[in-house]
């Protein structure tokens, strides 16, 4: 698992070592099982006190197993059953922050997907008191690509003046969907390549149909519309491909990718892409959770672009 994830294990340990480790971290690849278990395992790297770190072996490797069992090939997706039932007590310098699991998200994903400002105002409370063990004092967050608006802003500050030796492992699948202070303030550890879709014919065609439709007038936007067959998946088909194109965008902005071809977009925003790619997923969610109809929901879109 390590050996996967040699290079960005080496840099982290090295820069721990001289004493230059920073103290947020946005770790951001698609695998968050795997990524996750690398963080515990940075954790107790940072905690053992073993010379063969870390030896899985000593008190505090142990505890930290304790307190965050993750395990490497779990699943990706860490929405978790057991958020808030840690024993927060067995390793009291690490925080480890998850998505809220209410009875309700059963039914309604965006329930589910929500880190709200309580569980932020937990954090900054933990970071308030001193080190247990002297050394520092770790928050853990998953999916924070999950926090709220509020969340974000209330832990802005949290990223801004960290308090005492602090070290915050920010964990995400989206990086694009972040507010970009909060992207900004840490130092981002790519887990996977950005590797560039390859688009099929049919996809390009859709996608410049829709880049020249977005420039026009509203009664060609309606008129489209009409015409366009959203059938079956097809509606989904167009969302996605639009969802590609601004998730990109967003990636170039932030200086993740180079871009390779201009864009009508490119003096856009970068807040106004963002509110673009939530509500296409808005719309994305909507049209598989209700029945409202796809060409509502594409007029919708087209008037919004
Ligand atoms: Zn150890």
């Amino acid at each position: 698992m390590i050996t996967k994830y040699q290079k960005q294990w080496g840099f982290l340990a090295r820069k721990f070592e001289s004493g230059n480790l920073a103290h947020a971290f946005l770790f951001s690849g698609q695998d968050l099982g795997s990524i996750t278990f690398f963080a515990k395992e940075f954790v107790k790297f940072l905690n053992c006190s073993d010379t063969q770190k870390p030896c899985g072996q000593c008190q505090n490797c142990k505890l930290i197993e304790k307190v965050y069992p993750v395990k490497s090939d779990s699943l990706s997706e860490s929405v978790s059953s057991e958020a808030g039932q840690f024993n927060r007590g067995a390793f009291p310098d690490l925080f480890i922050v998850k998505s809220a699991n209410s009875e309700s998200s059963i039914k309604n994903e965006k329930d589910m997907m929500e880190i709200d400002v309580a569980q932020i105002r937990e954090v900054n409370n933990f970071l308030s008191y001193k080190s247990y063990y002297g050394n520092c004092k770790i928050v853990i967050i998953e999916n924070v690509e999950r926090m709220n608006l509020e969340a974000q802003s209330c832990f802005l500050k949290t990223l801004e003046e960290p308090k005492g030796k602090t070290l915050i492992i920010l964990i995400t699948k989206n990086p694009e969907v972040l507010l970009p202070t909060i992207f900004s303030r840490c130092q981002t550890i790519k887990f996977f390549p950005f590797e560039k879709y390859k688009e099929t014919q049919e996809e390009q065609e859709t996608l410049q149909e829709l880049l020249s439709i977005i420039n026009s007038e509203l009664a060609t936007k309606f008129q489209y519309t009409k015409r366009v067959n959203l059938e079956g998946d097809n509606f989904n088909k167009i969302l996605e491909v639009l969802q590609r194109y601004f998730r990109n965008l967003m990636l170039i902005k932030m200086g993740v990718i180079k871009q390779t071809s201009p864009s009508q977009f490119n003096n856009c925003p970068i807040l106004r892409i963002k509110n673009i790619i939530r509500l296409i997923e808005t719309l994305n969610t909507q049209i598989s959770t209700t029945n409202a109809s796809p060409k509502l929901a594409l007029e919708i879109l087209l008037m919004e672009l």
